[in-house]
């Protein structure tokens, strides 16, 4: 299965499973947490939920989905900026692994950059890394100004996550490729384009056409993350609240594009020929 290593070393699997709007439903909660479940028997380790999802619904699905396996699962949280301050980053951190059931996250994420000073919320972020609560930190929605600022202050963050997707891939211009200079992996939020009008595009559907996986001819949400995960070191987060969207995205990993798809879908989503701001959902 393809990996993105962080710079600790530690490596996870490409793909990697969102978890924005689980839990919301009565209807559909045992179906998503199947799915996640699933997920993890078929290899996939990484987990992304938020303070902010469902107001803890979905950290509390996650919980229960990972209970009595925590030991196989990357599990990355995040605090909302206005949470963020040294006592309230520390606060929502504990609240996070209260209500996921653990003692630990694998990667705590600042969830966009809001009013409190960085310094403040990376001392926050340092203690808890001090105190065993969080192996990593990282940050979200980071252009790459916030980057550089973010390296001046403390070169140890361990990953980006960003909106990515074939019709939002203005970091092509030049944060991905910084951020992997870093060593900082970058994560691929949104790369189905919420499952919209992205996987309507015919020309993923065109290119789904040439290639098989073991269940038939590709699909285009395949193709769409094919091509996020065509970066190294990209680790792409799609949310799959069934299992058969799962089991879909999963073979994802075995697609490799060719030189002829890439140029297919670049004549069809433009690549940035210059600096675009970072877009955010
Ligand atoms: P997404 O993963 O691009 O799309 C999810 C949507 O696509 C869902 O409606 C899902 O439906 C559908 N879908 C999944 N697999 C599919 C398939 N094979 N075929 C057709 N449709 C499919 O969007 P997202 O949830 O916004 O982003 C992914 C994750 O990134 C989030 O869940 C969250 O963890 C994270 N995120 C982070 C930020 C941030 O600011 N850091 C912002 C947005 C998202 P079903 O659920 O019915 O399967």
């Amino acid at each position: 299965m393809k990996q993105v290593v962080f710079r600790d070393g530690l490596s996870v699997p490409a793909l990697g499973m969102g978890s924005w709007n689980i839990g919301d439903s009565v209807v559909s909660r045992a179906e998503e947490i199947a799915s996640l479940q699933e997920g993890l028997d078929l290899g996939l380790s990484v987990i992304d939920t938020a303070e902010m999802y469902g107001s803890g619904r979905s950290e509390r699905l996650v919980g229960e989905a990972i209970r009595g396996r925590r030991d196989q699962v990357f599990l990355v949280s995040k605090v909302l900026p206005s949470n963020a301050t040294y006592e309230g980053t520390l606060s929502s951190c504990t609240a996070s692994l209260e209500r996921l059931g653990t003692d630990h996250l694998d990667l705590y994420l600042l969830h966009w950059r809001g009013g409190v000073p960085l310094e403040e919320t990376l001392d926050a972020l340092v203690h808890l890394q001090d105190q065993g609560l969080i192996r990593r930190w990282g940050v979200s929605n980071f252009d790459t100004e916030d980057m550089e600022e973010l390296d001046s202050l403390n070169e140890d963050c361990a990953a980006n996550q960003i909106l990515y997707n074939l019709e939002a891939r203005g970091v092509d211009h030049d944060l991905l490729a910084r951020d992997r200079q870093a060593q900082i992996v970058s994560m691929a939020y949104s790369p189905l384009g919420q499952g919209g009008a992205l996987l309507h595009e015919p020309v993923l559907a065109t290119i789904a056409r040439a290639h098989e996986t073991k269940n038939g001819p590709a699909t285009p949400a395949q193709i769409a993350l094919a091509w996020t995960i065509r970066h190294p070191n990209l680790l792409s987060i799609p949310k799959a609240g069934s299992r058969r969207h799962l089991r879909e995205n999963i073979a994802a990993l075995s697609i490799e594009l060719t030189s002829e798809d890439l140029a297919q879908l670049d004549a069809h989503f433009t690549p940035p020929d210059e600096k675009r701001p970072l877009e955010m959902i």
